[in-house]
């Protein structure tokens, strides 16, 4: 299983640049926009997030003593404590105002040294003078600030070469957090980071997991449609499952039925049977792909010979089908399919 958890909040390339662009607005002749880039990538994949499970915040994930840096150099004050400008709200509300704390940190660190200013404020930055392993970290920032000094283009023209220079400013080893230069992951940060390299897909989330009869159904309606265990579908227990529509990987021929709201397959003429009664419809649905496992999302997806729908059979349960008098759905001939949950 591929771990994508990571770059679940990764923003584009572009999005990226733009926002460097903009809050790159302290001392941005000395820590250039490449090298912010490359911390923000380093510390969280370009992800204005809070640290799971620790007090940092934001791209350039800074703590507490990071903000009253960045605090101090933007009041002019290298004395103030407290609250200031930049805080855990602000930073989290606002992407320029997230990379402008880590311009001000870095600023804010090179005033208070007399030498060396800028490979301290960097050694400051990464707690390089408390740890001998996040000493470690300032020397890649800058290995991939100079790669994407040298790329030849924008970085849409070069997706490779940028990822290439990314990876500079993670580490090897111990654990590696390199994505190298393919495989499901990289490919899967890759639409991220390139969102327009893949025009030809649209994503849709808002599909949902059945805890009742274990089907996927379109919740991002009033309706939760007709569940084939009684009553309406409930979304109740069920992560966020985004589908791709368009062309692109996956087997075409899935469909949204708009009596049961549950997401079935139209191919070959089947129709299955829906729990709101007769066949599934596919009127007014997109043309939805299925992803046969490709090493990232959730597998254990299964579609079901009787009623055509897609049920999961990772909780050990066969759920409960309207296609058959068993009333399980059966999944003996399906191929195994993930989902991307978001
Ligand atoms: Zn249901
Ligand atoms: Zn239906
Ligand atoms: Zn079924």
């Amino acid at each position: 299983m591929v771990d994508t958890a990571k770059y679940s909040r990764t923003i584009s390339a572009k999005e990226m640049r733009f926002f460097v662009s903009i809050g790159n607005n302290a001392y941005s002749s000395i820590f250039s926009n490449e090298l912010i880039v490359a911390i923000c990538w380093e510390e969280s994949r370009f992800s204005n997030i809070p640290q799971l499970n620790g007090p940092a915040v934001g791209f350039g994930q800074l703590q507490k003593e990071g903000l009253n840096k960045a605090n101090q150099h933007r009041s002019g004050n290298p004395y103030a404590k407290g609250p200031g400008f930049f805080s855990r709200e602000t930073v989290l509300g606002s992407e320029p105002i997230s990379i402008s704390a880590v311009s001000h940190c870095l600023a804010g660190y090179y005033d208070g040294f007399k030498t060396a200013r800028k490979n301290n404020a960097l050694k400051a930055y990464a707690g390089g003078f408390v740890s001998a392993t996040n000493d470690l970290i300032p020397p890649r920032w800058l290995a991939c600030e100079a790669a994407l000094k040298q790329l030849p283009g924008p970085a849409h023209l070069n997706p490779e070469k940028y990822m290439e220079a990314l990876n500079l400013a993670l580490s090897p080893s111990n654990p590696p957090q390199r994505l190298g230069s393919s495989g499901p992951l990289y490919d899967f940060v890759r639409a991220k980071l390139f969102p327009e390299l893949v025009p030809q897909l649209d994503y849709q989330s808002n599909w949902r997991w059945c805890k009742k009869c274990q089907g996927l159904f379109y919740g991002g309606n009033p309706t939760k449609g007709v569940c084939p265990a009684g009553g309406a579908h409930t979304d109740i227990g069920s992560g966020n499952y985004q589908l791709s529509a368009g062309k692109g990987p996956g087997q075409a021929g899935w469909r949204w039925c708009s009596k049961c709201q549950g997401f079935w397959f139209n191919g070959d003429g089947i129709t299955g049977v829906c729990p709101a009664g007769s066949n599934h419809i596919s009127t007014g649905s997109g043309q939805y792909l299925a992803q046969g496992f490709a090493g990232t999302g959730q597998n254990g997806w299964r579609w079901c010979r009787d009623c055509s729908g897609m049920f999961f059979i990772g909780n050990g349960s066969v759920g409960v089908c309207a296609g058959n008098k068993s009333r399980h759905h059966d999944g003996s001939g399906s191929g195994d399919y993930a989902l991307t949950k978001i």
